[in-house]
């Protein structure tokens, strides 16, 4: 196939897909998808083989890069991609080139293409995120203003990035800095005055599963200053976390330590968590996604978890309540009367 046949191929397809559903969801998978797509593509070959197994091997990849490809036009095509966006598009469309190219023994051209791709990768990378790494910037070799050199010693490296208070009721963004020589980093918030921590840590894997309650994320991480690590917790809130491998991910904890959330902080969307499990009595009582109930539900993540006391409450409280609520099912009287216990509890602390 030749470059023009596969773009030809991928205008069709992107007709064929008209306009993407609404919100960012299109847009993240296809940010993520692509940039697995780029991670597994090889270098061109170097001479030209008739019998070379690269050929075979940049047919397949070719087909998946005109359906993403397809899809990034697609998006453009509606207006639903930012200017941060139009490298990496681009950068899927050289890659194209450059597979095209090599399934037809077109050395020099594939060579070409992947040089120029590989370019719009890298600022694709740079463009995309919501964080600066302040020795990135090159310096000068000779500074006549601050009378420095490129050989003087350069301060430590700082991150600024734009990071959400942890507390479920503040929730505020803000502009911090800390050094990337370790992960876990402590702050006070500048609105709530509340200290929360970030760890930070960019992401190898992300895994989501179903659990009893909503569903299981895992994520495989190498944080900040190095090494490996792992993050699981359960979560009830239906959104899709998109993080591609590389993604610098910040996850926010309270006091306790309570994961509230996770920013990814190259595409700057956050998903907070949303604790699972069932709130049995209470969900009988009020019905599910009742005002009360959510009320309830804080009020178990907010004071009691974060003490021993309060963890053994409600230990015991998810052990009993499901025979509890069994029991009650035939006895309206003593229901009416639990949900008025409720309903001054709920009073109280609303
Ligand atoms: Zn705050």
């Amino acid at each position: 196939m030749t470059p023009d046949q596969a773009f030809a191929a991928a205008v069709e397809r992107a007709r064929a897909l008209g306009r993407p559903p609404p919100g960012p969801g299109p847009l993240d998978a296809f940010r993520t998808e692509s940039t697995e797509w780029l991670e597994r593509l090889p270098e061109p070959p170097l001479y030209p083989r008739s019998d070379d197994p690269a050929r075979p091997r940049a047919a397949e990849l070719l087909q998946e890069g005109i359906g993403l490809l397809a899809r990034g036009w697609a998006l453009q095509e509606a207006g639903r991609t930012a200017e941060a966006d139009v490298p990496l598009v681009r950068a899927v469309q050289a890659h194209a080139e450059a597979l095209a190219a090599t399934t037809e023994g077109r050395v020099a051209q594939a060579e070409e293409a992947w040089a120029r791709a590989t370019a719009l990768e890298r600022e694709s990378r740079t463009r995309q995120r919501a964080w600066v790494r302040e020795d990135e910037e090159e310096r000068p070799v000779w500074d006549p203003v601050g009378r420095q050199s490129r050989y003087d010693p350069r301060p430590a490296p700082t991150v600024r990035a734009r990071i959400a208070c942890a507390h479920p009721t503040c929730r505020a963004e803000q502009e911090l800095s800390f050094p990337p020589s370790y992960a876990l980093h402590s702050f006070t918030c500048q609105r709530c005055h509340q200290p929360f921590s970030a760890y930070l840590a960019e992401s190898r894997e992300v895994r989501s599963s179903a659990a009893p309650f909503g569903r299981r994320l895992s994520f495989r991480l190498e944080p900040l200053g190095g090494g490996a690590s792992r993050v699981q917790f359960d979560d009830g809130s239906p959104d899709v976390f998109h993080a591609a491998r590389g993604d610098l991910l910040a996850f926010l904890y309270t006091d306790g330590p309570v994961l509230r959330g996770v920013t990814n902080l190259s595409t700057g969307r956050t998903l907070w968590r949303r604790r699972t499990g069932p709130c049995w009595i209470a969900t009988q009582a009020y019905g599910e996604g009742a005002f009360e109930l959510e009320v309830l539900r804080a009020f178990r993540d907010e004071v009691l978890l974060p003490t021993t006391m309060g963890r053994a409450v409600v230990a015991c409280y998810d052990r009993c309540s499901p025979w509890m609520v069994r029991w009650l099912e035939h006895r309206p009287r003593t229901r009416a009367c639990i949900r008025r216990g409720l309903d001054a509890l709920v009073e109280r602390i609303a």
